[in-house]
């Protein structure tokens, strides 16, 4: 069993410290950090705003001391499996009534989705003049190893809106590697000697390479990014304009260096400009000429800094407005539907926002004799690549009486309510971001307190077990250093491009890649995962397979 060979990996790793090697591997981690901008800025808990009144400040964020051994089957899997998810969720992007047939019960009693649906159809209404889309990916898993079975790789969530850390995540990578190869691969100081650390043929029956593999999430990010830039073509405005890409961002982010990291990166290599844009500032800073004038409705953007500069934007990219929280000026969704109608390409469209509810997760969980939507969208793909998707699904339910999944309802509710099977279950809304999800016994007392007709908001999901003896030494923001055992969720980066097409609910596909990854990895209790909202650590990962 695979668990087994985790146990007899984590015997011994991390590898034990002695207060002089810890102390020498702290401060190298908490120099590198801040040298090579793994960082962000603190949180006024770390950091009170009288002690930062000016917010000048950034920290290291938080990561993990040593790279997190991973099953490189597990590993593999989840890459090969990325690019074929970009096509499914671009597929679904482009289904407007099948979405709507999935989603319209929640509507009915989510404001937050409702309103998201009301600028799709106001957009609509009027005629959507750009037909491009750009999806900007990560697909999260955890590594399931129940008592009885082979580890085996179960999906978290798909993101389809503001998919974050690849700009920090493979920094962690390359202090990973550092902290295992310097001076050399044979003798590093950070690291005490460990098998895992050298090269395969030292140990007995477990094969590794010594370090993380190369973690290519910026370029294959940017790369979308570019690809979508260059897809727009010239500029649509009279005169015409130089183009660029907005970064539409949260007021108060941050986790600023990581998308900087993207921004650089556009800039050097692919010599696109950008500009970052708060929430905000939408309305105040791009406007979409009259439709007499211009029908086109290209954005512009003018820069507050420049005002006689002006900009025609190519792609929107959120890192923002994918939470409640997001919209909470009056103009707020005001400033949604003007981008929606106008001509940049959306990262993401309201519809792909859409397509990355918990509920389209669960929806394609669902196999004969309900209907296998799975199937439906990837009629292309073989039946093996069906089955690889499928072994990624943890089991999950409705809790609605949704005519596309009938037989699934009464189940879903039965173990929710029962004390006995919610434990082994997550309750989820259709929210993302972290912290918001009902755990095991919590979600019977949950699902009492509130009306019945607001139970189909959630979906239940199995819970994944991930393998109890992982171990690391975390070296979080404020400073603290903490060892114990750890659960890690590995992301897979992957970025589309598409073309929807009159009358066809099937897009053309221009650009599907993957790369990149992100591990987090937090501590065994806690229920949450996420490294911005303060649960998580970034991590990397050694692969380990048996020979
Ligand atoms: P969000 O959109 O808020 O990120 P997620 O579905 O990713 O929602 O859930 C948040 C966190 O909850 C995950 O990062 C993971 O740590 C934990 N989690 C979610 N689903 C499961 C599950 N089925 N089993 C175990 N933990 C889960
Ligand atoms: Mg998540």
């Amino acid at each position: 069993m695979a668990d087994q060979i985790a146990n007899k990996i984590y015997a011994d790793y991390p590898p034990a410290l002695t207060p002089e090697q810890e102390d020498y591997l702290v401060q190298t981690v908490k120099n590198w950090t801040v040298e090579h901008a793994l960082t962000v800025r603190p949180s006024a808990a770390i950091v009170p705003e009288e002690t930062n009144p000016t917010g000048v400040l950034a920290t290291s964020a938080p990561v993990t001391l040593f790279p997190s051994p991973f099953p490189k089957a597990c590993f593999q899997q989840a890459k090969s499996l990325q690019q074929i998810y970009n096509e499914l969720y671009a597929n679904i992007a482009s289904d407007e009534q099948w979405l709507e047939d999935v989603l319209k019960e929640l509507i009915a009693v989510d404001d937050f989705l409702a309103n998201l649906w009301k600028v799709h159809l106001a957009v609509k209404e009027e005629g959507y003049v750009q037909d491009l889309s750009l999806g900007m990916f990560r697909s999260d898993y955890m590594l399931h190893a129940p008592e009885d079975a082979p580890v085996s790789l179960r999906q978290v969530e798909f993101n389809t809106i503001s998919s974050s850390f690849g700009g920090l995540a493979y920094k962690v990578t390359d202090m990973h590697t550092h902290l295992a190869t310097f001076p050399s691969p044979k003798q590093p100081v950070a690291y005490p000697p460990h098998p895992l650390f050298s090269s395969s043929s030292e140990k007995s029956n477990i094969n590794t390479i010594g370090r993380p593999p190369p973690n290519e999430a910026v370029p294959t990010l940017v790369a979308g990014l570019a690809a979508a830039h260059e897809a727009y073509g010239t500029s649509r405005s009279t005169p015409d304009l130089p183009t660029c890409i907005l970064f539409l961002v949260q007021d108060a982010e941050r986790n600023v260096f990581d998308q900087l990291a993207l921004s650089t990166h556009l800039h050097k290599h692919h010599n696109i400009p950008s500009f970052r844009l708060p929430v905000s500032k939408i309305l105040a800073y791009t406007s979409i000429p009259s439709k007499d004038s211009n029908p086109a409705r290209p954005l512009v953007y003018t820069p507050p800094s420049s005002p006689s500069t002006q900009f025609e934007v190519t792609v929107v990219y959120f890192r923002a407005f994918y939470a409640p929280t997001d919209y909470e000026t009056p103009s707020s969704w005001a400033a949604r539907h003007h981008l929606e109608r106008s001509a940049a390409i959306k990262c993401p469209t309201v519809l792909l926002q859409l397509s990355g509810s918990k509920k389209v997760q669960q929806v394609l969980t669902s196999r004969p004799p309900d209907t296998d939507h799975l199937k439906a969208f990837l009629t292309e793909h073989s039946e093996a690549t069906l089955e690889s998707l499928r072994s990624t699904f943890a089991p999950q339910y409705s809790l609605s009486a949704s005519q596309l999944e009938a037989t699934s309802e009464p189940e879903g509710i039965r173990l929710a309510l029962d004390e006995k099977s919610a434990v082994n279950h997550v309750l989820k809304p259709q929210r993302e971001g972290g912290g918001n999800n009902i755990y095991r016994d919590n979600i019977p007392p949950f699902l009492n307190s509130i009306p019945k007709d607001q139970w189909k908001q959630y979906i239940l999901m199995e819970l994944i077990h991930p393998p109890s003896a992982a171990k690391n030494t975390v070296l979080r923001s404020d400073g603290q250093v903490v060892s114990g055992n750890v659960i890690s969720e590995l992301g897979i980066f992957g970025t589309c491009l598409w073309r929807t097409v009159p009358g066809n609910t099937v897009p053309e596909i221009l650009h599907n890649t993957e790369g990149g990854y992100l591990l987090r990895t937090k501590g065994k209790d806690s229920d949450e995962g996420g490294v911005a909202a303060g649960f998580s650590s970034l991590d990397s990962l050694i692969l380990y397979e048996e020979v």
